[in-house]
């Protein structure tokens, strides 16, 4: 499971800058799903091959009432989803009456945190590290998160911590997943839970009754056709009315961790509210974290046609730049179209997984270089030399040349194109690396 970091402490102790720098290390920067549980920013990061999220709270002030109260709220709720607490306070500041009452409330809590001082870039850190003694909580860590500096260390050793602590920590029977594992994604009322629903409803559908449970979705392995698959449900279907639901329907970090975990997500979009900010926040998710995508766009049943094709113009609109996604009008209510999600499920996880040799690879690369040269950099051409295939799921290309630091964005996308096309990657984002000789 993906480690849930929550970030806490009073206003201006440098919550929003830490959540930047562990945020930085994707691609897309800091995703931000603030619409969907105002307050809380969620943000994913990685050190090496391992993803983390990171929940940025309003802040706790020590006086809580009106607009500082509901932040507060928003603080606990954070701390209730997170697996490590860091509570940062301000070292140049020094101890103040929030701190304590944020030591309190934690202490109240039974999470694993730690303290963190921040801005040691000003300060003596053994002295501010005496001032904050009176807290209670040993052994901070000493950080400038503007510079980064202490950054990383104590990123690793919270990560460390939380892979230490994993084995015996799923609540239920942790069954093995099967097959394709397929995460059905979507903002609140799309039609996910009725989706589920239907799909494991269908006739040729055998459901293994050996579900597993983790701390938020239910992994629900089945047979269809003769093929294995274990379906993601972050709609929490097979857990409602059961005590261990947890108070929010819909949760963020049951999505994150689903996407991460998915081979191919299924992103459930609402025909009849069109596409909207959160839809595009969590496709922005899915694609960040490499997962191969299945649009279904539900409640196609019953549409105007005036209505139908103001969507279809609204999906070429602002999902054009994921030309590579097949796209699904399904009614889940009905169940039709749900059968042929079945067939580009199929093909994204192909793709996402095909072997791809060296040979091939390097091959399209020489044909693309001669038809478009890379810039030239300080008089210097880039050399693109030869290319092998890395990780899969998502599939990523290895590049080997000259200065490939100097690679412009453009070209790497012409590069990312020109593999798609060749290779007829479908369904799923492709990774380009560069690897420099020089
Ligand atoms: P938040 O309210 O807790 O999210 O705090 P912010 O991240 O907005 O930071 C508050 C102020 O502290 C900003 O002006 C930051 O630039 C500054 N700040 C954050 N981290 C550091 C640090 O490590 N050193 C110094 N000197 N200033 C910092
Ligand atoms: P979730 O919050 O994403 O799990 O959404 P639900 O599955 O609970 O569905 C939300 C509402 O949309 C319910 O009232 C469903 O009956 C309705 N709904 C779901 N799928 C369809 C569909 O294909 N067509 C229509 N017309 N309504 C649907």
């Amino acid at each position: 499971m993906v480690p849930v970091i929550a970030l806490v402490g009073r206003p201006n102790v440098g919550k929003s800058t830490l959540f930047n720098q562990l945020t930085r290390s994707r691609d897309a920067l800091v995703a931000n799903v603030a619409g969907l549980t105002r307050d809380r920013k969620y943000g994913e990061g990685k050190v090496g091959s391992h993803p983390y999220i990171v929940i940025d709270t309003g802040g706790i002030s020590g006086d809580e009432e009106g607009i500082d109260s509901a932040m507060a709220e928003q603080s606990l709720l954070a701390i209730n989803e997170a697996d490590v607490v860091l509570f940062l306070v301000d070292a140049r500041a020094g101890l103040t009456a929030a701190d304590e009452m944020i030591a309190l409330h934690l202490r109240k809590q039974g999470k694993k945190y730690h303290l963190v001082l921040n801005k040691v870039d000003r300060v003596d850190a053994e002295q501010a590290e005496t001032d904050f003694a009176s807290l209670g909580i040993g052994g901070a860590y000493h950080i400038a998160a503007v510079h980064g500096r202490g950054v990383s260390n104590m990123i690793n050793n919270v990560l460390l911590e939380c892979s230490d602590g994993e084995t015996d920590e799923s609540d239920e029977a942790s069954v093995k997943p099967r097959g394709i594992k397929i995460g059905i994604v979507g903002r609140p009322n799309v039609g996910k839970s009725t989706l589920v629903n239907r799909m494991l409803g269908e006739d040729r559908v055998v459901v293994y009754d050996q579900a597993g449970t983790t701390r938020d979705s239910v992994y629900i392995p089945y047979e269809r056709f003769g093929q294995d698959y274990t379906l993601i449900d972050t709609a929490g279907v097979r857990r409602r009315g059961k005590v261990s639901e947890s108070i929010e329907k819909f949760s963020v970090i049951k999505t994150l961790q689903a996407i991460e975990d998915a081979n191919v997500v299924v992103l459930v979009l609402d025909a009849r509210e069109g596409i909207v900010e959160q839809d595009l926040h969590l496709l922005g998710f899915v694609l960040d974290a490499g997962r191969a995508v299945v649009i279904a766009l539900n409640k196609w049943d019953g549409m105007e046609e005036e209505q139908k094709t103001n969507v279809k113009e609204e999906l070429k609109r602002r999902l054009g730049f994921i030309n590579y996604a097949r796209i699904h009008m399904i009614s889940a209510k009905h169940g039709t179209g749900v059968g042929n999600l079945y067939d580009s499920i199929e093909e994204a996880y192909e793709a996402a997984t095909n072997k791809l040799s060296t040979n091939r690879l390097t091959r399209i690369l020489e044909d693309a270089v001669k038809e478009h040269q890379p810039p030239m950099v300080n008089n210097r051409r880039i050399k693109l030399r030869y290319c092998h295939a890395g990780a899969m799921n998502p599939p990523t290309i290895i590049i080997h040349g000259n200065q490939t630091e100097r690679v412009p964005a453009a070209y790497r996308r012409y590069l990312e194109n020109t593999f798609r096309k060749v290779l007829k990657i479908m369904g799923t984002p492709i990774r380009i690396e560069f690897r420099s000789g020089d």
